[in-house]
């Protein structure tokens, strides 16, 4: 049974750069799950790849612990640094540096024979992964006469073959275009689920920690600073720069009025909304949140009662399956997605009732 759970405490790293000091990670507190695909998400520079790096070993933390199972592979106190070819990883890169000099079998056979595994055990596990894979006939293919997506099929294989405890990914789909960076999402979220090995991804990109996790964790500043499953965070996020991070949305600011009926009401820019139930105390300022998919824009106008908000449609820009409409009401401008069939145009006037399930109050 493998039980191989990532375990991060305490973990800090800084850079010194051009008479600078970065602080690349800020004392992290991580329990990555065994078998289970976990995101590091976050914007740009917030220390996703120096946290992989210091998991992989290529980067030695200034203080802290990291255990994967049952080893410690790196504790200052302790003194102990298990070298990156000793922990029993697979990892692939942002630049899929598969070898353009080798032919498909070469390249994935590389980590058996630097290792010294004896042929004919080579030939059947690069023949197993390159089934799993897909690549099964590809063997002689020189690797410069692939697509971008094969290609990342082979630096997958590549990982996979040594059979790794743990793979490690850092922003593997960043080098293709839009239409194979869908496909070959979902061709990996495939892989990994039949894989059941502890897999953490690291990823700027939303859609894809949306699409490939069971569980994010998203990182500011080189801190961790909420985590939860794909859902909880799109839906129910904690925090505002989460909930901003992860979709569009639309930030109002709120004050909340009352506790009432399982629902906790706030007086806002959009008027009086009743918002899902958040334990904030009366008088405080918070953050009402929105995604534009539920300003549901009714045709002839919302009929009254609780949560109706009347507006002015102030652009509306075609995007192929919906229009984007920026909505103002009063002093805030709301964008929202609308149906094509809604037949509006710039200047109408607009009202629309919101569920209070998907008004989120946040306070921090
Ligand atoms: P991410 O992968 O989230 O984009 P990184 O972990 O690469 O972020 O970087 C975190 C911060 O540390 C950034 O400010 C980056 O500029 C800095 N940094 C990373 N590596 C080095 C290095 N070798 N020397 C100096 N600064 C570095
Ligand atoms: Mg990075």
């Amino acid at each position: 049974m493998n039980t191989m759970e990532i375990r991060i405490k305490g973990v800090s790293k800084h850079y010194f750069s051009e008479g600078k000091t970065i602080k690349a990670l800020d004392n992290v507190d991580l329990t990555i799950p065994a078998n289970r695909i976990f995101t590091l998400l976050g914007p740009s520079g917030c220390g996703k790849t120096t946290l992989l790096r210091c998991i992989v070993g290529l980067e030695a933390p200034d203080s802290g612990e990291i255990s994967i199972g049952d080893e410690v592979v790196w504790s200052k106190e302790k003194n102990v640094s298990i070298p990156p070819e000793k922990r029993g990883l697979g990892m692939v890169f942002q630049t899929y540096a598969i070898w353009p000099h080798m032919n498909v079998f070469d390249n994935v056979a590389y980590p058996l024979q630097i290792r010294k595994v004896p042929r004919d055990a080579i030939r059947q596990r690069v023949a197993k992964t390159l089934r799993f894979v897909r690549l099964e006939g590809f063997e002689k293919r020189p690797a410069t006469k692939l697509s971008g997506g094969q290609q990342q099929r082979v630096a997958l294989a590549r990982a996979l073959v040594a059979e790794p405890k743990v793979i490690l990914f850092d922003e593997p789909l960043s080098n293709l275009d839009a239409k194979l960076r869908e496909e070959t999402r979902k061709e990996l979220r495939t892989f990994l689920g039949e894989l059941k090995i502890t897999a953490v991804y690291v990823t700027h990109d939303r859609i894809e920690a949306l699409v490939l996790s069971d569980s994010i964790a998203i990182m500011r500043a080189g801190r961790i600073i909420e985590e939860g499953s794909p859902k909880k965070i799109y839906f129910d996020a904690d925090h505002r720069f989460v909930a901003d991070f992860i979709g569009r949305a639309n930030l109002v600011k709120a004050t909340v009025l009352a506790q009432e009926e399982g629902y906790t009401v706030v007086d806002s820019g959009l008027g009086s909304i009743a918002c899902q139930h958040r334990d904030i105390p009366t008088g405080s300022e918070a953050t009402l949140c929105v995604r534009p998919e539920f300003i549901r824009i009714a045709p002839g106008g919302a009929a009254g009662g609780r949560n109706v908000v009347n507006g002015r449609v102030e652009s509306l820009v075609f995007i192929g399956e919906a229009y984007e409409g920026e909505i103002r009401v009063g002093s805030e401008l709301l964008l929202a997605r609308i149906d094509p069939d809604a037949n509006l145009r710039e200047g109408d006037p607009v009202s629309f009732t919101l569920d209070p399930a998907h008004c989120l109050l946040l306070s921090v």
